[in-house]
Order: C-alpha cells, then structure tokens, then sequence
C-alpha cells in the first residue's frame, strides 16, 4: 500500500487487519505560518535552535497538508493522474524533511530547553529508515524500499502455471476456512515463498538504513527506533522483556488448549502434546490472531452461542452514516465534541459504486485544522460497527492534540494511538448493544461468557508474542547479531519460543520467511502493537474507575461517563508534546506500563483454562 513514510501502518484490532492511520496534523491555532513556509526557506546562519523549530513545524504544517491531501485523494480515487501527483507530493515531503534533519545537526552540541530538544528528537525519528547522506546511497535504498513493497504487494502463489495463482488474499482465506491438513500446508508454504526473492534486497537495505541511523547519532536503527521511548534502549529491553513474562502465562494456558482442540481435529501425529503447533493450523498466514477457528474447534460451548448485533444491523437496516454517528455519540456521551461538519463532508464511509479506492479503514488528519475524516467502506456487521469506533479513537485523539505544534501532534508513544479507539470498543460490552438497540437484553450465562472472552482472547492474547517477536528478531539484525546466514533459522527459532509454533514443512536458509510478514519488507516498527494491546486493557481499567465501576472489567462500559472523559481527554490532548510517561501518569495515575489489567478482564477464560488444561502436558 502506498503511503507516507510520515504515516504508520497500523493495526485494527476489530478485524484483525491492517488500517493506516495518517498521523499529521493542523496548523497550531493562532501561531500562523511563518513567512517563506512553503518554499522551505533556507535557514538563516544565525537562526536560533528555537526559531528553526518554530520555521520547521510551519514548514512541515504546510508540506504536509500537501501530501495528506494528495494521499487521501488517490485512496478514494484511484487513477494512474493520482498517483503520479501523490508519488510527487510524497517525494517533496521527505526530500524536505531530510534536509530538516541535516540542518537540525547544527544544534547537536547547544544546550536546549527541553521542548526543543524533544522537538528535534521526534524531527529525527520521523522516518523509519533514514537515508544515508550519499546521493548514490540514498537513491539505492529508496530503490530497495520500492522493490521490497512490490515484492510483497504483488507475491503470488502459482502451483501450475499463470492460470493457478493466487494471492495472499485468497491463500488467507484458505487458512482461514480450509480444514484439510494438506491443504492448509499447501497454502501456507505457497505464500512464504514470496519471502526467499526478498533476502538479497532486505540484506542490502538493512545496511544501508543502519548507515543512515548511524549518521544520525544511533549506533544501529534498531537502538533508533528504541530511542523513540523517552529512556534508554537497554531499559526499554527490560521493561518489554517484563511485559512479556507478564502476560506469558495467559499466552501458555490458551496454546496448551488450542494445541489440544487442534489435536482433536487433526490428530496427535500431527499436533503432537508438548511440541509447537504446526503453524499453518491456527487460521490465520503468520498464526497472530485465531479468531478464524473459533466456531468450529475453539468455541468452548458450542451450544451457548453469543448474540452479536449482526442481525439487528441488518433488520433495522443501519447504514455507514448511523454507524459513524453511534460512534461518534460514545464519544460525546464522554464529553467530546461532536465531529466538524466537514468530517462528514469529506469522509468516505462506504465503497462508492464507480471507481477504484483503497478499502482498507483508515483515519487522517489533513493538516488544517479540524479537518480529520475516515476513509472505509463499512457494512452493516458488528465487525465494521468495531471499526469505525476504532478510528473514531485516532480521529478523537487528533482533534485532542490539535492545538500542537506539527512535531508534537502524534501519539505519546507509538503504542499509544491504536489503542485510544480498542479501548472504547471494550466498552462496547453485549450490555452496551443492547441499550443502543443492537442485541436482546439478556444476562448472559457462564457458558456464553467464557465463549465471548475465548473469543476475543483469541485476537488479544494470541497476538501478544507475535507482537513482542519481530522486532526481537529486527533489532538483533539491525544490530548485527543475526546476520544474513542464519536471518531464517532465528525467525523460527523466535517463533518457537515465544509463539510454540513450528514451520509445517522444513525450513532452511534457501528461504526468507519474515518477508512474508507486511511490515518486514513495508519496514514498519511493530513493538507499538504489543504495547498496543496491553495499553488499551490498563486504559479500560483506569476509565471504569474513574467512571466508578464496580463490578468486573469484563462488564464495564464507560460509556456515558464524564469524568472518565475528562480524565481521558487529559492524557489525548499532550500528544507527544511530553514523555509518555507523563501522560500515561494522566489517565491511570501510574507511570509504567501495566499487563494487570489484562489479566483481569481475562480471569474467568484462565480459570476455564485452567480446568480444561489439568493433566494436559502444556508447554513445548
Ligand atoms: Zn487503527
């Protein structure tokens, strides 16, 4: 997918799939753009560290609204003109930014306020992999970039000749509805196939991006992309590495009773006790989320089934416009203001009937002030009503940090922005649907909640070591301690140990199975979505208190809740200006991320498992 490199791909949660979120923003109300903005004046000899980051957050105000404008316009309109004219914006964006950041190396040495040196510092971490000064270099690796996407964007699978193939949407969809071993085999390896004509290029574009960070002042990308963290690379190792052993036990207790159930199905001499599970059995290309094989092996109750609004949906023949405004009322009911009028000019909210556009949700910020909007295609389903009051979470936080200079209009920490719009939607509780008219109000039996949090444990929790791997493998490569000889075999052997999974068919160094994986080859940081998940769970907690909740965290819905709207709202409108810490400090009191929380919303699925899994041989 084309895009900014000032934008971050980012995930959504509701469907388990990719969302772009355009993170850029308005021009700081009331400070204008200074003279000479949009040419991008030369800075003067004499101009303080101050007055550059002044000029620079104008200048990029006013750059950037170019290219968001650009983007948004070939996402809903797709043709070979908009794409020429994006290509171009996008080019004039970055060609100024790196000429930002070398001219920001003149106060390397000054003493600063700390505003301005945080200022810099984002201005630095803007890119996710900076080029090297040389010409030659540089053009090099925005080849490199180009092919690596391309590999992947048009990766097929084409067992007998042109007329067989089939790209990775079809190939998911066979692991997510096929339950023949072979099969399933079949697809999986079709796809990681695509991977092995990436290695060459991937190994000169990690060595030519760590030129580029070393440039910079970063000893290798990998401590750059730490460096975004406001603490050091090494204490943000440990404090990952103890979120990890946080939430391991819940990851263990759900693999010991998938590998059981998928045992059931697949039988011991494939699923073998004690071993990793296959990979190509979880329903899903990489084994990150197994929502897909809930209904038939993984539903704890088959028989206690779970009302979704599906139904109601349908029959009171919502369309995108109500659902857009249902989301929009969760977040007035917490004392937000309504959306601009110009949000539902310019938003596209389903798939228009005569032209191509780019489907996937996404949210953005066009750079003037207030002009947010939504592009998504949504229909009638649970699953999209989840959507769109997930981005409504990045079109909120927006809105909240408008008053930002540019470099500062972005999340706390990149966790941070995902999970704003997840955090509402665990409000969005079966009790929450039924008061707006969705479901039958009904209390749900034991039965039906244990099925509801399997199933929402399946797109959660299982993703929580997929999320902590790969950049364990990325910052090991960047750092040269995996090499290019045995890139595949620490893959798997990352993937062993945290996911206890195994490559269906053998795997050697002919293969380059991380290249299968979008944001490998799109080189997109992917920790902020492990942090995601357990962020917007200790979010939902510090909301239903102050809310003043007093039942479980599995039941609380915020909505309607002032005071958790304010207190929300506190932490939304510092965007990045201060450490994440500090506006972590805002919404929940504490300054350290926190797996408790999810713990909790998750206590009676690990009581379940725990039965179900006595005098099973969990572990691998
Ligand atoms: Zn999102």
């Amino acid at each position: 997918m084309s895009a900014l490199k000032l934008s971050r791909v980012l995930m959504c949660a509701a469907s388990g799939a990719l969302c772009l979120v355009l993170l850029c923003g308005c021009a700081p109300r009331g400070s204008g753009t200074p003279p000479g903005a949009a040419s991008g004046q030369a800075a003067a000899a004499n101009e303080s560290a101050d007055e550059f980051v002044t000029r620079v957050n104008g200048e990029l105000t006013a750059r950037a609204q170019e290219a968001q404008a650009a983007g948004f316009t070939l996402d809903v309109f797709i043709t070979p003109d908009t794409q020429l004219l994006n290509a171009r914006a996008n080019d004039r964006y970055l060609a100024y930014l790196s000429k930002a950041v070398a001219e920001a190396r003149r106060y390397d040495t000054q003493k600063l306020s700390p505003a301005t040196a945080r200022a810099l510092m984002k201005l630095r971490l803007n890119v996710a992999a900076p080029a090297p000064d040389d010409a030659r270099k540089r053009a090099r690796l925005t080849q490199l970039e180009a092919q690596l996407e391309a590999k992947y964007g048009e990766g097929k699978y084409c067992p007998t000749g042109p007329a067989s193939c089939k790209n990775l949407d079809q190939l998911s969809e066979i692991l997510a509805r096929s339950r023949n071993y072979e099969e399933l085999t079949e697809a999986w390896k079709g796809w990681h196939g695509v991977g092995a004509g990436m290695r060459e290029d991937y190994t000169q574009f990690v060595a030519l991006a760590n030129e580029g960070a070393r440039e910079l002042g970063f000893k290798d990308l990998g401590v750059m992309w730490r460096a975004g963290y406001d603490m050091s690379p090494e204490e943000f190792d440990t404090e990952s590495e103890r979120l990890w052993q946080q939430v391991k036990p819940l990851y263990d207790g759900l693999h010991c009773y998938a590998r059981a159930r998928l045992a059931r199905r697949y039988g011991e001499g494939k699923v073998p006790p004690g071993k990793p599970i296959p990979a190509q059995l979880l329903g899903n290309m990489w084994a990150q989320q197994w929502n897909k094989i809930y209904p038939d092996i993984l539903k704890p109750y088959p028989r206690a089934s779970i009302e979704t609004a599906d139904t109601l949906l349908a029959a009171q023949k919502w369309d995108a416009g109500r659902m857009a405004h249902s989301a929009e009322s969760f977040y007035t009911s917490l004392g937000f203001p309504q959306l601009p009028r110009s949000f539902w000019e310019r938003s596209m909210l389903t798939r228009p009937r005569d032209r191509e556009v780019v489907c996937h949700a996404s949210a953005w910020d066009l750079a003037t002030t207030g002009d947010v909007r939504i592009k998504a295609c949504l229909k009638p389903t649970e699953q999209d009503l989840f959507t769109i009051y997930h981005e409504l979470g990045h079109v909120y936080y927006f809105l909240s940090y408008a008053n930002q200079p540019f470099l500062f209009r972005d999340g706390a920490n990149d966790g941070f922005h995902e999970a704003i719009g997840d955090t509402v939607n665990l409000s969005v509780t079966p009790a929450y649907l039924a008061r707006i008219g969705l479901v039958r109000a009904v209390t749900p039996s034991h039965e039906a909640l244990i099925n509801q949090q399997m199933k929402m444990a399946l797109e959660k929790i299982a993703f929580l070591p997929f999320g902590r791997l790969i950049d364990q493998w990325r910052w090991r490569v960047f750092s040269g301690e995996i090499t290019p000889g045995n890139y595949n075999s620490s893959w798997w052997e990352l993937r062993r140990r945290y996911q206890g999974i195994a490559p269906p068919v053998p795997r050697s160094e002919a293969d380059f199975d991380p290249g299968a994986k979008y944001h490998i080859p799109d080189n997109t940081p992917y920790t902020r979505y492990f942090l995601s998940f357990i962020l917007q769970f200790q979010f939902h907690k510090a909301l239903c208190a102050a809310a003043g909740n007093q039942g479980p965290l599995y039941e609380c819905s915020n909505y309607g809740s002032r005071e958790a709207g304010r207190r929300f709202a506190d932490m939304l409108s510092l965007g990045a200006s201060q450490p994440w810490q500090d506006a972590l400090e805002k919404l929940t009191g504490t300054r350290r991320i926190d797996a408790a929380a999810i713990s909790e919303y998750f206590q009676p699925l690990m009581q379940w498992l725990s039965e179900q899994n006595r005098g099973q041989q969990c572990g691998w």
